[in-house]
């Protein structure tokens, strides 16, 4: 009888604790979720870079062992070595591979995938300065206002330290044009990747009909599972302390394009998300 009773009282403490340890069950998971890279530990997720050089593209994935030069995973490419994190690139082999299984003749290679920071500086500061047009507009010399000529090259370019390309999650394939991806080998190309690349983890970041960031860029494909942690990272690393985040970003017209920046990095597809 006593025992019953210990056990009683014991039943009736639980039933008290037990909707504080629930609740506290499912903060720590909120919190879990939150926390840097949620599935992978912060060193993983920054492959033991720090993480604001790693976030703004200051490192190089050529002398990293979690990138990998897709060539030796058998995929084409163009404009030199293309590196990619391993986890992105072993997802982009098996869908070039099933690719190539249903449509043997199709045209598929990278140009561009993992850009550190000192390209995207050159890539930015060309447009800035008019060296490198923009539809036919040599923005440094049509375009006097700062804001203004830095809106103009982001309709495609990112600033540098903005770049989801800064990842070795997000890649660029055979032509950077929309028209291409609208007719004949492109076309059948676009649709194969919107109905498919879902499957092997990849989205369209920058997809027609988003209300701000980027134009739409049918060639643009990135690796969700680590995009979506990086983006949350980039997001909170600005938000948490923009002057300590920026320190060290140093390009033609920063004072007036960064603070642009967090609007570029969120705005992306519902898929990517
Ligand atoms: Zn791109």
């Amino acid at each position: 009888m006593k025992i019953l009773t210990d056990d009683c009282t014991v039943m009736k403490r639980l039933t008290r604790i037990i909707p504080f340890l629930f609740a506290g069950c499912l903060v720590f998971s909120f919190c879990a979720a939150c926390a840097p890279g949620a599935g992978e530990s912060s060193a993983a997720l920054y492959t033991g870079i720090d993480k604001e050089l790693y976030l703004t593209g200051r490192f190089d994935p050529a002398s990293n062992d979690a990138f990998v030069d897709l060539e030796s995973l058998g995929l084409p490419v163009r404009n030199g070595r293309q590196y990619l994190r391993r986890e992105a690139a072993e997802a982009l082999g098996r869908m070039y591979r099933q690719l190539k299984k249903e449509h043997p003749d199709i045209t598929f290679y990278v140009r561009s995938s993992t850009r550190n920071f000192a390209l995207q500086k050159h890539i930015w500061e060309n447009k800035w300065n008019g060296v490198t047009p923009i539809n036919g507009i040599r923005s440094g010399k049509a375009v006097a206002g700062p804001l203004e000529r830095a809106k103009l090259i982001l309709r495609y370019s990112s600033m540098p330290g903005t770049s989801r390309h800064h990842w070795g999650t997000d890649f660029d394939i055979n032509e950077l044009t929309n028209g291409y991806y609208e007719s004949g080998e492109g076309a059948a190309l676009y649709s194969w990747l919107a109905k498919n690349a879902g499957r092997y983890g990849f989205c369209q970041p920058y997809t027609r009909g988003r209300k701000s960031g980027y134009a739409e860029e049918k060639w643009h494909w990135s690796f969700t599972p680590l995009a979506r942690q990086l983006t949350r990272e980039w997001l909170n690393a600005y938000g948490s302390d923009r002057a300590a985040f920026l320190s060290g970003i140093r390009f033609a017209g920063v004072e007036h394009a960064a603070g642009l920046a967090p609007l570029y990095v969120e705005s992306v597809d519902k898929d990517c998300r």
